[in-house]
């Protein structure tokens, strides 16, 4: 029952929510998540986000886009 991850649908990292000893979420690419939490047993499930950086990226572009309008 653990709860499932954030992935980014545009850089496809992985927010690792479940780092301990962290306070702030941490955006691991999908290799080190798997290192990091052991899910090559089974399939982690993930939930379609987008991380800060692509957030601004597409806040930017889209602004761009309009003002270019
Ligand atoms: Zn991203």
């Amino acid at each position: 029952m653990d709860s499932a991850a954030t992935q980014c649908q545009v850089c496809w990292r992985v927010r690792d929510n479940r780092t301990e000893g962290s306070s702030c979420a941490v955006w691991s690419d999908m290799q080190t998540f798997m290192d990091n939490h052991d899910v090559t047993s089974h399939s982690p499930s993930f939930s379609e986000g987008y991380c800060p950086q692509c957030t601004t990226l597409y806040h930017r572009l889209t602004q761009e886009h309009l003002y270019d309008a």
